[in-house]
């Protein structure tokens, strides 16, 4: 271990490493380094080639028979059976390797999207790089919620902590400082380092990096860490299980189909040949990688529409979800602050003003100004961390390709809530920049959800103050004083009561509400050990801004679309209780009477209590985040299937206990988002409803084609199983039923789990995830449909049998009429309540496609005159071919006429509610 960096100053370390701690390094220099000691990630096991994945396809048991069998035909001098064989078996493989191929590079895309970064200082300048490019010397910053990128010497340090547990086995966060050490120490005990992959809980920092990749720690024992296992969902499992127990079932069919077959005198390898074709065409063998393609194409899906899925079981949760339990700031509205009113010594003050722009004009009660309005203006701009710059945009692009002007948009980076009131002070004339020049920050005690408040600590011309600023309740609690004309005068109980009323009638108008405080402290002041308790006491209050948080437009809609199908939200957030109401309000989440807990009287309640009202209250307000954990427990008591979201370090734990963990992606932390299931790129609560929408679309696709796959096979083995039990002649040959098995269960049953979601999908209630896959009459429809599908085959070959032609011709006149039923029924199966003329052809071209690619392939079959001998096929006349297809229509067409009638009959049943 390079436990050398521990004993070292941080300009030491700097000057070892080569690097500028202002400017970081440059991006030669950074690229240099990369090349020459490679990418900051840890070894991962090698990738399955696709030679493996291919020999992986004939681990199954009854595909080794089949060989086997082929070669024994191929022995006995059936040659073109066992080369026919051979190649279709073959391009079964190929088709299951393209399947788990598709599958395994959009779980492999996913993975690359989940992947981490880091912020540095290179050039100068702060950005963004994915972490894996991270190289030693690189200056880092660091943050409550992050993961640790790579092992990094500290330089700078407010108030940091992290968890080590992932290398030391300790739980309790420790705490970290810059100072170098007497002795090197492990990484349990080195203090002024933090370690690649543990996380920071508390405060900020910054460091140079001083290992990467495999040289850190965590690379040392890396081979103790491996990359979560891809989590297969309970529908996988359970058709898992299905799956062993339709083979058992299969095999059972399929030898009674033999042992009858040979009783009847038809020849022992014949009937060996067909059994096992039957069994190889029975069991759904691709039925696990088709499910686990129609997964990974709807999380495809899902991250066009912004939800980016980090646990496929939450795929399917996702369509069983009855609750969503949502952050309002950012998530709900638009997180683009702009404060509309001031309070201040007993008055107030309207702010005037677009977006982030400083220009602005202050009406009122009074004339702005005084001191008393330069002490909140110059709170404003100091205690904050964001900055507020002009960004050059080219606007009329399109139509001015030329010369596109150039305009300036002011912009904020940092938090909102503080770059709205960065842009007041500067309305104000008041810039942080300026008033640095003259006042310096010693320190900080940052802003967490939990305190609801934020203090710094500036030194100007010889006065320390602490400048507070946070939830306006909080504040004044901390406070003894107010701010009037300039001058601290005892806070009594009326402008007490005065500030909260004025608080309250600001926050029934949806604004967010800041109080505004500060203190002279002592003298003598030391940085590095500041205490909150200490600090935040004795406070003399200033006043309060008051801003809008518009909501966002598109969430609106999303909340009634949730309402429709029968999901309830619930908002959850650290504001005051008159604000949430009121945006909540605004936003149809609660009416005017609806209930809401404040974090205060959830500390109140029992688990029992609060379990027992939980479904009906949808506003939470001035929660803290461990809160959320119990609402989760509450809701999941009465059997809710919950979503819940976060982005700070505390929510994890809820993230993690809800069914559907969701995080930010953009405000959200490293170590919430490891903790969710879903991460939303844009924050945005349409987009967990749109998850949510495709989450029961890819559960109906599955649906779909477990209908259809099963439907045929039960078909096809009944037509042999009621042949042979009936006298009849094998009405398909092994490679008719080889072949059959290709062409239907390839293409189309692929192409349903691309399916288009059915339209009115958000329309019905949350399915129960304990629902088996079969409910809602599925079962019984794969049996009566195989049944048909059989029975009609049937007719079709004694029809053509008995009329006196041979049995070469009566096959080849069951063997399509078996494809084309199935062809042509792959298209009911594409909803379970509209039909297909409802639906429309073309609103699943790859279905059409699949289709005719496929019966081409089976004419083909017919009619290419070397195959002809292979299959056993013989050329048919229109008349023969219209029997054909004829009686392959009939289901769909009695399908279509029940489905009128039905569709006619729901639409008047189920959405006259709406
Ligand atoms: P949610 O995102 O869950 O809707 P929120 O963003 O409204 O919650 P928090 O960020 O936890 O809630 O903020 C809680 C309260 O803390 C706010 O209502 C506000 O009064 C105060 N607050 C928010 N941001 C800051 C900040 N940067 N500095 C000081 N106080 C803040």
């Amino acid at each position: 271990m390079p436990e050398i960096w521990q004993k070292l100053s941080a300009e030491e370390t700097a000057m070892r490493l080569e690097v500028d701690t202002v400017k970081g390094l440059t991006d030669h220099e950074a690229r240099n380094r990369l090349e020459r000691l490679g990418p900051n990630t840890l070894e991962r096991g090698p990738d399955v080639a696709m030679w493996q994945m291919f020999l992986n396809q004939f681990k199954d048991f009854m595909v080794l028979v089949l060989l086997a069998a082929t070669a024994i035909s191929g022995f006995l001098g059936e040659w073109s059976d066992a080369v026919t064989i051979s190649i279709i078996v073959l391009l079964n493989a190929v088709l299951g390797v393209v399947h788990e191929y598709r599958a395994e590079r959009s779980m492999e895309a996913l993975r690359e999207l989940a992947s981490p970064e880091a912020r540095v200082i290179r050039n100068g300048m702060e950005r963004k790089i994915p972490a894996a490019e991270l190289v030693p010397g690189d200056i880092v910053l660091l943050e409550a919620g992050d993961r640790v990128p790579a092992d990094i010497r500290l330089t700078q340090t407010v108030d940091l902590a992290a968890v080590e547990a992932v290398l030391t086995g300790e739980s309790t966060p420790v705490r970290k400082h810059t100072r170098p050490l007497e002795q090197a120490a492990g990484p349990a005990d080195a203090a002024n380092m933090v370690f690649m992959g543990t996380a920071l809980t508390r405060g900020r920092g910054q460091g140079i990096v001083v290992a990467t990749g495999m040289a850190t720690e965590m690379g040392q024992i890396a081979g103790m860490i491996q990359e979560a296992e891809q989590e297969s969902t309970p529908l996988q499992k359970r058709l898992a299980q299905l799956g062993r127990g339709l083979v058992f079932f299969c095999l059972a069919v399929c030898a009674m189909v033999v042992v009858v077959g040979v009783l009847r005198g038809e020849a022992v390898y014949q009937m060996f040949l067909t059994g096992v074709s039957l069994a190889v065409a029975a069991i759904p063998e691709g039925l696990p990688a088709i499910v686990t393609v129609a997964l990974a194409i709807g999380v495809q899906r899902m991250i066009r529409k912004h939800a980016i899925i980090r646990r496929l079981p939450a795929v399917e949760t996702l369509g069983c979800a009855t609750f969503i339990c949502s952050d309002k700031t950012g998530t709900l509205t638009q997180n683009e602050m702009t404060v509309r009113r001031v309070y201040l010594s007993g008055r107030e003050l309207e702010v005037s003003g677009e977006g982030y722009d400083p220009k602005g004009k202050f009406t009122g009660d009074a004339a702005p100004g005084g001191p008393d309005f330069d002490k909140l203006m110059k709170l404003a701009a100091l205690c904050n961390n964001a900055t507020l710059y002009r960004d050059s945009i080219s606007i009329g692009g399109l139509f001015r390709k030329n010369s596109p002007a150039r305009e300036s948009a002011w912009k904020i980076a940092g938090d909102p809530t503080e770059g709205a009131l960065l842009v007041l002070a500067a309305k104000a004339g008041f810039w942080r920049e300026r008033l640095e020049k003259k006042a310096r920050r010693l320190a900080e005690i940052p802003f967490d959800s939990e305190r609801k408040r934020m203090t710094v600590i500036y030194q100007e011309a010889g006065k320390i103050e602490a400048l507070v600023k946070g939830a306006p309740d909080v504040v004044l609690k901390l406070c003894t004083h107010y701010l009037r004309n300039g001058r601290p005068v005892p806070l009594d109980a009326r402008s007490r009561a005065a500030v909260l009323e004025a608080n309250s009638a600001m926050a029934d108008g949806a604004l967010r509400v800041l109080g505004l405080a500060y203190r002279e402290l002592p003298g003598k002041f030391d940085a590095e050990r500041v205490e909150a308790g200490d600090v935040e006491r004795d406070l003399v209050f200033v006043g309060l801004a008051g801003m809008i948080d518009p909501p966002r437009p598109s969430a609106i809609s999303a909340v009634h679309t949730c309402r429709r199908a029968g999901i309830r939200v619930a908002m959850i957030t650290g504001d005051h209780q008159l604000t949430a109401q009121a945006v909540a309000r605004e936003m149809g989440i609660a009416g005017r009477d609806s209930r809401v807990i404040t974090g205060e009287q959830l500390e109140q309640m029992s688990d029992e209590e609060l379990a027992a009202v939980a479904e009906n209250v949808h506003v939470y307000a001035r929660v803290s985040p461990r809160h959320k954990l119990r609402i989760v427990r509450a809701l999941k008591r009465q059997g809710h299937v919950v979503a819940m979201t976060g982005d700070g370090v505390n929510d994890a734990p809820a993230i993690k206990e809800a069914d559907i963990g969701i995080a930010m992606g953009i405000t959200g932390t490293d170590v919430t988002r490891e903790a969710s299931a879903m991460v939303l790129a844009d924050d945005n609560f349409t987009s967990i409803v749109a998850a949510v929408e495709e989450g029961r679309g890819i559960y109906d696709n599955i649906r779909k084609f477990i209908r259809y796959l099963l439907s045929c096979n039960v078909g096809e083995v009944l037509v042999m199983f009621l042949a042979v039990l009936g006298g009849m002649p094998l009405p398909l040959l092994p490679i008719q039923i080889l072949w059959m098995n290709l062409v239907t269960d390839g293409l189309p049953a692929m192409a349903l789990g691309v399916d288009p979601i059915d339209r009115d999908i958000m329309r019905r209630p949350p399915r129960d995830p304990e629902e088996s896959i079969f409910s809602n009459g599925l079962a019984w429809r794969i049996i009566s449909s195989g049944a048909v599908i059989a029975v009609l085959t049937l007719a079709v070959f004694a029809l053509s049998y008995s009329g006196g032609h041979d049995v070469d011709l009566a096959r080849t006149m069951a063997f399509n009429t078996l494809v084309f039923l199935q062809l042509f029924y792959v298209f009911s199966c594409r909803s379970e309540y509209f039909t297909i003329w409802e639906l429309g052809f073309q609103s699943n071209p790859h279905l059409l496609l699949a289709v005719l690619i496929s019966a081409g392939l089976q004419m083909g079959v017919n009619y290419i005159p070397f195959l002809q001998p292979i299959f056993h096929t013989v050329p048919l006349s229109l008349h023969q071919w219209m029997m054909v297809i004829g009686v392959a229509l009939l289901p769909t067409i009695a399908g279509t006429i029940q489905g009128q009638l039905g569709s006619r009959l729901r639409e008047r049943v189920t959405y006259l509610k709406v």
